[in-house]
């Protein structure tokens, strides 16, 4: 065969991909992931039950016991939840079944990436409204959009990677209420906000709710997301999900991490309040803008130092941060996860260094 490529889809040749530099630093503040692992005991919990079980057989084909749970911690009904490898799966699944070519989704920009580029992939069209001055949202703008272009799909990250900033609820109670197609509300990041759109649900049958257990239940190594919505288009989002998608461990660890859900709340409480101090770290260098986050990183502006180098100086002195810079709107910034106490103290004062301050502001006045 002369050229293999022209076998592939012209919107997956035009499509760039969705990278990540492969680095690695002894303080990882780059992906979102949760500084506090799962407790040892929990561990040892799930370890023991998959060595109880054969490993030859197949996961369960509806894991209806994590469902049920899920269901339970989330207060919506168990036929409305699916569990996902990731909930990337889950947003995969659910562009598969609504994308056909020209189909127009609506996306607040900048987003997280994986929206825009599996629409493009499935040759539907990306109409973007562009987040506000400081990233608020704009929901008049999102709705217009979605009603002009009659889009099937409003998808908004609440709060959004990766700036931080979130939808009001009564908010996107307007979007599920006044836009013909369905409105997707991407919860990743929740419980970093204290707040969910998921008691709308009950009136809102064109609400689709989705989650992670990446972030706040620390268990992003394991693969485990959900999604929420009415039982009906459920069933219809369920067709594209690759069955035994889910295995066994990654569903015991699951139910294990919600028995845990005591623990895990106060450890996203210690976040919350590390988020706060952080945000106060990076206000107090010359030249640094912090976003106010309800997530767990935060967005930070460069007045005047180019973030490209300051990501390499950073990573020169052992700190990986996310290079957020390609996209649209974000050219002056840089995102940083919130670590533990010791983590956030390292990248503060690497990046008090790199910026050309070599000492805290309050120590500076202080001589
Ligand atoms: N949605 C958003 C907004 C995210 O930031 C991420 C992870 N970066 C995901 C979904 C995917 O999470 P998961 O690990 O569950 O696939």
């Amino acid at each position: 065969m002369r050229d293999p490529l022209r076998c592939v889809k012209a919107t997956v040749r035009a499509a760039k991909p969705y990278a990540l530099a492969a680095r690695s630093a002894p303080v990882k503040l780059n992906q979102n992931e949760n500084p506090f692992d799962l407790p040892e005991t929990v561990k040892r919990r799930v370890v023991d039950a998959a060595l109880a079980r054969p490993w030859s057989r197949y996961p369960a084909f509806d894991p209806r016991e994590l469902r049920e749970a899920l269901a339970a911690h989330s207060g919506w009904r168990a036929d409305g939840v699916i569990v996902g490898n990731g909930s990337n799966e889950l947003i995969e699944a659910l562009l598969l079944v609504t994308i056909a070519p020209g189909t127009r989704v609506v996306l607040p920009q900048p987003t997280f990436t994986l929206y825009a580029l599996l629409t493009r992939i499935l040759a539907g069209e990306v109409v973007s409204v562009p987040l506000g001055e400081r990233f608020e949202y704009d929901a008049a703008g999102l709705l217009s959009a979605a009603r002009e272009v009659g889009a099937p799909l409003l998808i908004a990250c609440s709060p959004n990677n990766p700036t931080g900033t979130s939808l009001r609820i009564d908010d996107v109670a307007r979007l599920c209420a006044e836009s013909e197609g369905l409105v997707v509300v991407d919860e990743a990041y929740h419980e970093f906000s204290g707040r969910s759109v998921v008691p709308l649900l009950g009136q809102h049958s064109n609400l689709v709710v989705l989650r992670t257990f990446s972030k706040a239940m620390a268990m992003a190594g394991l693969r485990v997301g959900y999604l929420l919505a009415a039982p009906e288009l459920v069933a219809e989002i369920d067709k594209a999900r690759l069955p035994y998608n889910l295995n066994f461990f990654s569903q015991a660890a699951a139910v294990a991490a919600l028995d845990e859900r005591e623990a895990l709340h106060a450890i996203v409480r210690r976040l919350v309040a590390l988020r706060g101090e952080l945000f106060v770290g990076l206000a107090s260098i010359p030249g640094v803008r912090p976003v106010p986050s309800e997530a767990n990183f935060i967005l930070f502006e460069l007045a005047a130092a180019d973030p490209k180098a300051v990501f390499e100086r950073l990573h020169g002195d052992g700190v990986l941060v996310r290079d957020v810079t390609a996209y649209p709107k974000l050219e002056r910034c840089l995102r940083v996860s919130v670590g533990n106490e010791e983590e956030n103290g390292r990248f503060l004062g690497a990046l008090r260094a790199a910026v050309g301050v070599a000492e805290p502001l309050s120590a500076r006045e202080g001589q």
